[in-house]
């Protein structure tokens, strides 16, 4: 590519950022699409958060991404905060305005569209989620927009779980999150359900562990979704398959919440065609041979 003089910028904040796959996202999206931009990682040190948002507006950024740690803490940085992303509590995502950045969560509409795209239907559905951290909150907020069934929050605290359906239940209206203590699977109805794994137990290098280790609770799963993608074949995947079920990784939840930042940034719609060339230039630097 050539840098030059109208050449854009865009980033990602966090810390760390070294093992990002973002910059692939972005800068594939740029070089299919022709458009002078480069996405560039910056690790950012604690405490420094404001000053790197405001520091990036002088510098006239086009847009950032954030991630750990400072999803939440970037929100006083910002000139404007999307609704979706204000009720969410976190802000993934920074789009150029004229008096400073807008804040916007893509996470949310990122599953949501990784998951159309592999025709997981989610509305009217009964869901089991795993996990009461920042994603599963996402999780949780997209599944009462979307109008599921029933949604069992299922967490290692029962504290957070409590306090995070308490919250999705009252912004929302919609009363469907029923937390649960992670331990008391057993007392799920006896149905089939679709089941989002959002802990972060099974993420590489730790990928033999699983959150639930009982085959029995995977007979009640038709369908799991992992969002963690390292390793692309994760323990909890392979016990849902070896119960019937289908199984796929967050690979595709990754892509699409950089292919909507990169909609947002651009003022574009990028294809279904154009999203699937960059999943397959992502598949290639994991080493995913084969689709889930
Ligand atoms: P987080 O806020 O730190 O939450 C971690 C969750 O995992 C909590 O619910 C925690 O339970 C649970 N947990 C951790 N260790 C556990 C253990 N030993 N046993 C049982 N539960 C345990 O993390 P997060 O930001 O929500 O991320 C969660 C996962 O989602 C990560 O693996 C991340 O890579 C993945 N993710 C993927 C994407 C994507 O684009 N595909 C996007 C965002 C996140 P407690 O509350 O009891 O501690």
């Amino acid at each position: 590519m050539i840098i030059d003089g109208h050449t854009r910028t865009c980033g990602l904040i966090g810390n760390p950022v070294e093992h990002t796959m973002s910059p692939m996202i972005h800068n594939t999206l740029a070089e299919k699409l022709n458009h002078n931009l480069v996405y560039v990682p910056f690790h950012v040190e604690e405490g420094q958060i404001v000053h790197a948002v405001r520091g990036a507006f002088s510098l006239n950024l086009l847009g950032l991404n954030v991630t750990v740690p400072y999803k939440s803490q970037v929100i006083p940085a910002l000139s404007q905060v999307d609704e979706l992303a204000e009720k969410i509590g976190a802000v993934n995502t920074l789009v150029r305005r004229e008096d400073g950045f807008k804040g916007y969560n893509t996470d949310m509409p990122g599953l949501y569209r990784a998951m159309c795209s592999e025709g997981i239907q989610i509305e009217g559905q009964d869901v089991i989620l795993l996990g009461a951290g920042g994603a599963a909150r996402a999780v949780a907020f997209l599944c009462a927009s979307k109008n599921v069934s029933r949604v069992y929050m299922l967490n290692r605290s029962l504290e957070k779980a409590e306090a995070v359906a308490e919250e999705v239940n009252e912004k929302t209206g919609k009363k469907c999150i029923y937390p649960m203590a992670l331990s008391d699977y057993h007392e799920l109805p006896e149905q089939k359900f679709l089941a989002i794994q959002a802990t972060s137990v099974g993420l590489y290098p730790d990928v033999d562990r699983v959150v639930i280790e009982d085959e029995e609770f995977y007979r009640k799963v038709h369908t799991g979704y992992d969002l963690i993608y390292k390793p692309s074949q994760t323990r909890f995947m392979k016990m849902v398959r070896a119960q019937g079920g289908k199984a796929y990784h967050g690979l595709k939840m990754l892509l699409y919440q950089g292919i909507i930042a990169y909609e947002l940034w651009n003022d574009v719609t990028v294809s279904e065609e154009m999203a699937l060339q960059v999943y397959e230039v992502m598949k290639e630097k994991m080493g995913i041979k084969e689709e889930a």
